[in-house]
């Protein structure tokens, strides 16, 4: 369990809040899908929710129902769209598990 406060000063509030830009990929009510800015495969996007969520727990544990389905389900819309057959879901959560940017994201990595 992640009991750490939200910070506003981390990059992806300022991409979700266009005060920095981003490629977009899609954005929803509760989503935005992106290009990662040091992609590490072919294809390299992330998403994140639309609320102030620090990582995958507290996502899990504190965003409504609708934020949670809509999350999954956008997720999978992009991976159909873009006629990925085979890719990775991945979320680092913590310092010590590589996360960087303390806003809930997901990294979808492919090689096609
Ligand atoms: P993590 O290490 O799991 O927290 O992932 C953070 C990711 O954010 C890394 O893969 C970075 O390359 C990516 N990143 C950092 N800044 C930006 C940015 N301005 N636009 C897009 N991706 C970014």
């Amino acid at each position: 369990m992640n009991n750490k406060e939200y910070n506003d000063n981390n990059i992806f509030y300022k991409i979700w809040k266009n005060i920095i830009q981003s490629d977009k990929i899609l954005e929803t009510d509760y989503t935005l899908i992106f290009k990662d800015i040091n992609p590490t495969s072919k294809t390299h996007l992330l998403a994140i929710p639309k609320g102030k969520y620090t990582d995958f727990s507290n996502f899990c544990s504190t965003a409504s129902s609708i934020e949670q389905i809509s999350f999954w389900k956008d997720i999978n819309h992009v991976i159909e769209y873009l006629h990925l057959c085979h890719y990775q879901i991945l979320s680092n959560c913590g310092e010590a598990a590589g996360q960087t940017v303390f806003h809930f994201h997901v990294h979808i990595t492919s090689s096609n």
